[in-house]
């Protein structure tokens, strides 16, 4: 069995960057499962995995385009400790939901100076090159509810 669009799939991966450093990875016992073809899984990944089988292990770097995007720096600002009333705990690496022009962003606050807030609302990982490393552990078909959800169901997740 290969993998298609509509495959579950269950792998182990491990996600290091360009300096070597492990940045995820699945714990042993807990393979990633997800529904492919649903953008589920970053698209440079997704891609790669297609027509793969079971016990295949690759390696693959997945570009900035295909990953987590391009750094945008009209997406870091730095706004007034006001604008954050009624949230005493700021401090760096802190991210928040926002209202951005396209709808909510998750920013992260990346620089604290006096009153000075500097929030990113690029994904932390946007402009890197990810390094996966990847087994394929098992593959089956989704069911109606899952294909219809665009996710997949099993132990405590059947909503
Ligand atoms: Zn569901």
């Amino acid at each position: 069995m290969k993998i298609t669009d509509n495959s579950v799939v269950s792998i182990h991966y491990k996600l290091t960057n360009d300096n070597g450093t492990t940045l995820d990875q699945s714990p042993e016992d807990n393979p990633l499962i997800y529904l492919h073809g649903k953008g589920n899984i970053v698209a440079g990944l997704e891609k790669t995995l297609t027509d793969k089988s079971i016990g295949d292990a690759f390696e693959v770097t997945v570009s900035p385009e295909e990953g987590y995007g391009i750094r945008e720096e009209h997406m870091v600002e730095t706004i007034d400790r006001s604008m954050f009333e009624g949230l005493d705990d700021i401090s760096i690496g802190k991210q928040f939901h926002a209202e951005g022009n396209t709808g909510p962003v998750v920013v992260t606050v990346t620089k604290i100076e006096g009153d000075k807030i500097t929030i990113d609302g690029n994904h932390p990982l946007a402009g890197e090159n990810l390094n996966f490393a990847i087994e394929v552990m098992a593959i089956r078909e989704a069911t109606a509810d899952e294909l219809e959800h665009g996710h997949i169901h099993g132990p405590g997740c059947q909503h």
